[in-house]
């Protein structure tokens, strides 16, 4: 067939928007016709593209009727506007997945959320029907919490540390280790955020080793990092997603406070996965710790250990968390009223003497018997052999500590062909996220909730065992 004839058989436009089958879709004219428009231009360019390559390949092109056009733009759209992200259940057994979603948020914390997107109090007293502040509710309430004098919050941790740095950087800038200069994923780097807003940042010290005296040289502005102009606040990094090893040192956080106190500089210290302590079995240091360590301003995420929606908290000195609250820059990384309904509900479970009834909470302190027993019957149920369930490994993840892993349980799924079979699980309804070690495609109970259990049971039915 000649390359002419394959041009002048694409669909027109108006012919495959008259088709039934897009016509009567309930979608605004204009967006059909985009959607059209694109599809045969993406024809067009095929067509050309295979003329390039060889003039007798035009022909080679399926070129589909205006009805097959108008089918696939139909179902194109119909896609676009199916709610989105779709839920997953997450049997990775990585219990904050970027990924997926990090932390999933506890039934009380929807509620609030729900109840704060129709109209709310955000910013007005109902005892004086004056205006007031979004946050001034929750500032006592924060602060309280993370025993520390006052709080901000905006939208998510990298939001804190583009602001502390900005508000708080001064004319010098900050100094941070070059063992700190982390990079949090997604090629975000811990330097660049900092910068982003104007603020210089100061590397001193060696991948592996950064010494009192290098923090000391940059807030004088002398020794060789410097180029003579003093750094006039501190910030440290949390190294949130790797270890170092080996020949290594950074300056103590305590000791590093006293540097900053005697060169009365603002000390910042960008936590990442700060937490609140209960009901974790990390060794890493709370909140309150790291400010009685001698913070000056702490920054945690509010959806990796806090176990809430994604959000950024500010919290310690309460000039410098003013300073932070006042910058222009605050009012466009301001949250938002549901998150601030969220994150309230969240940070009263933290209040709670118990241990945080929090999605989060509750997986990370699941006993293996427990998780053992599910799988189980989880196997019982599909006919599966009990060796199918074994020991394995989950991790705390998402930017908390590389070394934070728990011990968990999995299912295997009796398959030959892994791969293809977790793409089926993965576009299943619901969609189930295995991992894949050692060839084996692996179902981690630790981070399926128990009220998912038949779900999961139900997705696997329809993959036939052994496919
Ligand atoms: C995760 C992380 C951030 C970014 O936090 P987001 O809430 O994702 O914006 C910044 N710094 C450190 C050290 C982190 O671990």
């Amino acid at each position: 067939m000649s390359e002419r004839s394959a041009f002048a058989r694409l669909p027109k436009v108006d012919a495959v928007l008259e088709a039934p089958r897009l016509r009567s879709l309930g979608v605004r004219r204009e967006l059909k016709r985009r959607v059209v428009q694109d599809a045969v231009q993406n024809l067009r360019d095929q067509l050309h593209a295979a003329a390039r390559a060889d003039t007798n390949n035009a022909g080679e092109v399926a070129i589909p009727s205006p009805v097959e056009l108008a089918d696939t733009v139909a179902r194109q759209l119909e896609q676009w506007t199916t709610p989105r992200p779709k839920r997953v259940l997450n049997a990775t057994g990585v219990i904050l997945h970027t990924n997926l979603g990090r932390t999933p948020l506890s039934a009380a914390t929807l509620a609030a959320m729900t109840a704060a997107g129709g109209y709310c109090d955000l910013e007005v007293g109902l005892a004086d029907g004056q205006r007031g502040s979004r946050f001034v509710w929750l500032r006592p309430f924060i602060a309280a919490l993370m025993g520390t004098q006052d709080a901000h919050v905006v939208n998510n941790n990298a939001g804190a540390l583009l602001l502390a740095c900005t508000a708080l950087g001064g004319t010098g800038g900050v100094v941070l280790s070059r063992g700190q200069m982390v990079e949090i994923g997604g090629s975000f780097r811990v330097a660049t955020m900092a910068a982003a807003g104007g603020c210089r940042v100061v590397a001193v010290g060696s991948t592996n080793r950064t010494h009192p005296k290098d923090y000391e040289e940059a807030l004088q502005g002398v020794g060789p990092d410097s180029d003579g102009r003093p750094a006039t606040a501190v910030l440290w990094a949390h190294q949130s997603n790797f270890s170092q090893q080996g020949f290594v040192r950074e300056v103590p956080l305590p000791e590093l406070a006293q540097i900053a106190k005697r060169f009365d500089v603002p000390f910042i210290v960008d936590l990442g996965s700060g937490s609140l302590g209960t009901g974790l079995p990390t060794t890493e240091p709370t909140i309150t710790e790291y400010l009685e360590q001698g913070a000056d301003l702490v920054l945690a995420s509010g959806d990796k250990l806090l176990g809430g929606p994604q959000a950024g908290i500010i919290a310690g000195r309460a000039d410098f968390v003013q300073r932070c609250r006042t910058h222009p820059m605050a009012r466009a990384l301001r949250l938002d009223k549901t998150t601030l309904a969220g994150l309230h509900a969240t940070l009263a479970e933290h209040a709670s003497d118990a241990v945080p009834n929090l999605p989060l909470h509750n997986m990370i302190n699941a006993d293996n018997d427990t998780l053992r027993a599910r799988a189980l019957a989880i196997c019982e149920q599909l006919g599966w052999e009990a060796t199918a369930v074994i020991d394995s490994v989950g991790a705390i993840g998402g930017g908390s500590l590389p070394t934070d892993t728990v011990p968990s349980v999995a299912i295997i799924v009796p398959t030959v062909r892994p791969s293809q079979t977790a793409k089926r699980l993965r576009l299943g309804e619901p969609a189930v996220v295995g991992h894949i070690v050692e060839e084996r495609l692996l179902l981690d109970l630790r981070t399926i909730a128990p009220d998912q259990d038949s779900e999961l049971v139900a997705a696997l039915t329809r993959v036939p065992s052994g496919s």
